[in-house]
């Protein structure tokens, strides 16, 4: 079928681009041992910083976010060592167990259910329980992507300072930074891993390590090969703007600008946005009587929504539906969810009234594919957005 105007591309990421940053890279590629580079990679290496809300180096690797996943790894850990990683859904597994496990880590998947976050007493008790101090690992995916559910990372570093446990925490925050609150100096995060295609509103391409003075200490001693992710090499690079192998140029012009543009909106009035759309989306879905995947209100993610569809009624038919009729693709059922949920990405570059014409388009493909829901749902997300709009910087 043939569509006009722009594609509404509502995953969870890779999420719009703004044209500013597709402008920023519409540049000619430099020599990436030269000086303009040398200034141009001190420059988003210094301020990237302040999106970790950390003081430590962050690294940039020209990689996706499971690159990033397994640089974590790598960099912190010895062939053999356990790792505790708490399921939350799929990313837990595909993005940190299977990684884990095929680097020859022991991992122990802390059994979790795929509608609410990890839970900070099952990981107290898993590291009372360890008075040898075997486990060298924490694993949490901050936002779980394929079930819109948030962990509380503050509770899960305190139920680890309770156990007296010093194993390092790792957090994976692909789909939550930039667009909730994460604090990588204050919940003492040992590793923060990140990727470019989300909250940062950049194309894919570029994975990021926050990288604490313990993680730092522990990648000294970590005995696992590494020769790509190494941070050691990548550290010293970075020290004069550099990398020590060719950085993805053209993306890091594209990490300037967007850095640009969170510091011009503010951080907090970042999180208060995504906080609207989240919580607007959650009205709709409630309005047209389907469930949110998400069990507990204060996991709700606000980068995301999961909406599970009754019984007898295939998600991918819908998803399939919307993208032929109204050219929006929205995110699919991953893993043991497949067919059961769709997922509606409201992260980034993003507005009231592109969520608008999101819940729309996900209004009108209900009743096309017959799915039973009540009428209102689009209204009842304008309420929420027109009740809180005064309040906000930015909409
Ligand atoms: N972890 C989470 C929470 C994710 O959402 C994703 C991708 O969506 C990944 C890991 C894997 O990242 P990538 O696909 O960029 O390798």
């Amino acid at each position: 079928m043939m569509h006009t105007g722009r594609h509404f591309l509502q995953i969870p990421g890779p999420t719009n681009v703004p044209d500013r940053v597709m402008l920023a890279m519409a540049k000619p590629v430099i020599d990436h041992r030269g000086p303009e580079f040398a200034e141009l990679g001190l420059d988003v290496l210094e301020r990237v910083r302040a999106v970790f809300k950390t003081k430590g180096p962050v690294v940039i690797f020209p990689s996706s976010g499971t690159g990033a996943c397994e640089a974590a790894l790598t960099n912190t850990l010895s062939p053999g060592d356990r790792v505790l990683v708490c399921e939350t859904g799929w990313f837990s597994h595909i993005a940190w167990r299977r990684v884990a496990e095929r680097l020859g880590l022991a991992v122990e998947y802390l059994p979790g259910s795929w509608r609410k976050g990890a839970s900070a007493s099952a990981v107290e008790a898993a590291l009372a329980a360890d008075s040898q101090h075997t486990f060298k690992a924490v694993v949490v995916v901050h936002n779980e992507t394929s079930t819109g559910v948030t962990s509380r990372l503050s509770e899960v570093r305190r139920a680890i300072n309770r156990a007296h446990h010093p194993a390092l925490l790792i957090v994976d925050t692909i789909s939550s930074l930039g667009s909730m609150d994460l604090r990588h100096d204050e919940w003492e995060i040992d590793v923060t891993v990140a990727g470019s295609q989300k909250g940062l509103m950049l194309p894919p391409g570029l994975g990021f390590n926050a990288i604490s003075e313990k993680a730092l200490a522990a990648s000294r001693t970590a005995k696992m090969p590494r020769a790509y992710w190494d941070w050691d090499e990548m550290l010293k690079a970075n020290k004069s703007g550099f990398f020590p192998y060719t950085p993805a140029t053209n993306l890091l012009y594209a990490l300037r600008e967007a850095l640009e543009m969170i510091q011009e909106e503010g951080l907090e009035n970042i999180f208060r946005r995504h906080q609207r759309y989240g919580d607007a989306t959650r009205a709709a879905v409630r309005a047209w009587g389907l469930d949110i995947l998400c069990e507990e209100p204060a996991e709700y993610s606000n980068s995301l929504t999961a909406v599970v569809l009754p019984d007898g009624h295939n998600a991918d038919r819908l998803r399939q539906i919307i993208l032929e009729k109204f050219d929006m693709s929205l995110g699919t059922g991953l893993g043991q969810l497949a067919g059961k949920v769709f997922r509606i990405g409201h992260l980034g570059a993003f507005n009231d009234l592109t969520l608008a014409g999101t819940l729309s388009g996900v209004e009108m493909g209900l009743g096309l594919a017959g799915v039973p829901h009540k009428p209102g749902g689009v209204q009842a997300a304008l309420n929420s957005l027109a009740s809180s709009v005064a309040e906000v910087a930015t909409v």
